[in-house]
């Protein structure tokens, strides 16, 4: 048995947990959940919006299911899943799609995007400039990349390429206007590159162009690297090639812990409605099965969702279907 720490989540989250935690049991997974607050769920509870508790428990287990936490605007907290990232030092944001649902753009599509979790556009070092009696005249935001973070997220995707039998590792960049920031993970992507030429082929590409090809022709590609905000950008673009985004799961890996997730978030609109797609969820608690070397149960689980999707036995509205969050899972777990 492996614990793992279970953060259910805001919104939707509890029911698309719930759904993910029964199918997992259902297919025979050895794990014991060590139940933990974080968020809205949290502060409700009287607790601070990521409690001691919660860090302790994933800093003791270090491997965390969690379900998507509300970032209320314009108060108080920061993003817990930004300080999650942070304190973990969870550089490498792992993003698949693969087509499950029949009858979209494309049938087939599956890539892996690698997404650098920790600096560029994100580390949040902004502020405004005041210009006589406007306060915001004038805003900054600084990009940051470091050579040693570029050094381990394209050397992570290589790896992965590697492990995963994959053939080629396309840099997505923007060097040709950011010569310093962007130059340099290029130059050092470049460099990582040859140490695997022979046996993962590599590619770079400027981002916008590869944002188009994407969508024209997905199947050229098969691992995609890039910095923090374009990836967010280009993996929320890739979910929409594959059905949307509660088909989308996502893992944060670390040296010392790792996260699974949804690439979704709380979706207040539909919260408490019953009809959240748990996919997302039960995919990301596949990929934590994988890392957990627990492989077999996770290819099981997948064959299920993929029969109960494909063959229409149980679809979620966003889908186009009628089934409900629990009455999908019941699906998933009858195909197993
Ligand atoms: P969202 O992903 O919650 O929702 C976007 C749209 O997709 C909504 O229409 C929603 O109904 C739909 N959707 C999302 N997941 C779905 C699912 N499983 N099944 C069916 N439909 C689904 O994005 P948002 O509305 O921009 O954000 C809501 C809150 O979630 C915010 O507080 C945001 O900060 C937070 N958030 C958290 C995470 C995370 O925890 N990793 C990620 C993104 C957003």
């Amino acid at each position: 048995m492996t614990t793992v720490t279970l953060i259910p989540g805001d919104g939707i989250g509890p029911a698309v947990t719930e759904a993910a935690v029964r199918v997992v049991e259902a297919a025979g997974a050895k794990i014991d959940w060590d139940r933990q607050l974080a968020g809205v769920a949290a502060m409700e509870a009287g607790l601070a919006p990521l409690p001691d508790a919660t860090l302790e428990s994933i800093r003791k287990n270090r491997i965390a299911l969690k379900g998507p936490l509300t970032t209320p605007v314009g108060t108080g907290f920061r993003s817990i899943n930004v300080a999650l990232r942070k304190e973990f030092d969870l550089y490498a944001n792992v993003r698949p799609a693969r087509s499950l649902m029949p009858g979209g753009r494309y049938d087939d599509v599956d890539l892996v995007l690698i997404r650098e979790n920790t600096e560029g556009l994100y580390v949040g070092v902004e502020h405004f400039i005041g210009m006589g009696d406007d306060p915001k005249a004038a805003a900054e935001s600084v990009m940051i990349v470091t050579r040693y973070g570029a050094e381990r997220i394209v050397r992570f995707a290589f790896e992965y390429a590697v492990q995963n039998k994959r053939r080629k590792v396309t840099l997505a960049h923007k060097a040709n206007i950011l010569k310093f920031t962007q130059g340099l993970f290029l130059e050092v992507g470049r460099k990582v590159a040859e140490e695997y030429s022979g046996r993962v082929e590599f590619e770079d590409r400027i981002i916008d162009a590869t944002a188009m090809h994407l969508v024209l022709n997905p199947h050229q590609f098969d691992v995609l690297v890039m910095e923090n905000m374009f990836g967010d950008i280009l993996s929320d673009l890739m979910a929409g090639l594959v059905g949307g985004l509660g088909m989308a799961p996502g893992a944060n890996i670390g040296r010392d812990a790792a996260i699974f997730e949804p690439v979704h978030g709380s979706a207040p609109d539909i919260a408490g409605l019953g009809i959240a797609n748990p996919t997302a969820m039960i995919l990301a608690a596949c990929m934590m099965l994988d890392h957990m070397g627990q492989g077999d149960v996770a290819a099981r689980i997948r064959r299920a969702v993929e029969t109960t999707i494909r063959e229409g036995r149980a679809r979620t509205r966003d889908l186009g279907g009628t089934a409900s969050t629990a009455e999908f899972a019941d699906a998933v777990i009858a195909a197993l």
